[in-house]
């Protein structure tokens, strides 16, 4: 049994009722096999990167303790995107569910497959917000510090949703 690490994963979705995604998703990381699930931020709304003529996102972030090497990680990773029967239309345009490998304990990844931390870490309020709410003190790899880097971050307009706010946030059906 290879040792255990905390890997941070980040959620996203604008499709077919984004909450409803992110809590399917959860579920389905917490059943990840040689997996725990340690602790889940709030999900907030986002307004979305790149094309504005699309839903706002919702994102959060989950954090899982795990034996499973990170590119095994990043599989299920992937099948979990699938299962939600992931749409994706135009290279940061509308998902039913992105999930990306934010950290895997403090190692770094480079393979054509896997970069780690992720690149989007440092810039994005979205993943940032997220992961204070489950470790405030939480540090980069190289030791920046998330707090100070989410005050350098182009602001999202983002907002802390409440469990019960979910106006606005169903997506039209789309034609089948
Ligand atoms: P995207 O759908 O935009 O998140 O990009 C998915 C692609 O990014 C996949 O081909 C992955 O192999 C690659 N990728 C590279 N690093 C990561 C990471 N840390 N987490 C998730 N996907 C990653």
């Amino acid at each position: 049994m290879s040792d255990r690490v905390q890997a941070w994963i980040g959620l996203g979705s604008n499709l077919e009722n984004p909450l409803e995604q992110l809590a399917r998703a959860v579920s389905g990381l917490a059943t990840l096999p040689d997996t725990t699930l340690l602790g889940q931020s709030a999900f907030y709304r986002s307004q979305p990167m790149g094309p504005q003529d699309q839903p706002d996102f919702v994102n959060g972030v989950v954090l899982l303790e795990t034996s499973l090497p990170a590119e095994t990680l990043l599989d299920h990773l992937q099948a979990l995107e699938q299962a939600h029967g992931r749409v994706r239309l135009r290279h940061w345009g509308p998902r039913t569910l992105d999930l990306d490998l934010l950290l895997y304990g403090n190692q770094t990844v480079a393979t054509t497959r896997l970069t780690v931390p992720h690149p989007g870490v440092t810039e994005r309020d979205f993943v940032l917000r997220p992961m204070l709410d489950i470790d405030p003190q939480l540090t980069l790899p190289d030791g920046r510090s998330c707090q100070g880097l989410l005050t350098q971050c182009t602001d999202n307009g983002l907002k802390r949703l409440q469990p019960s706010v979910t106006d606005g946030l169903a997506t039209p059906p789309h034609p089948h």
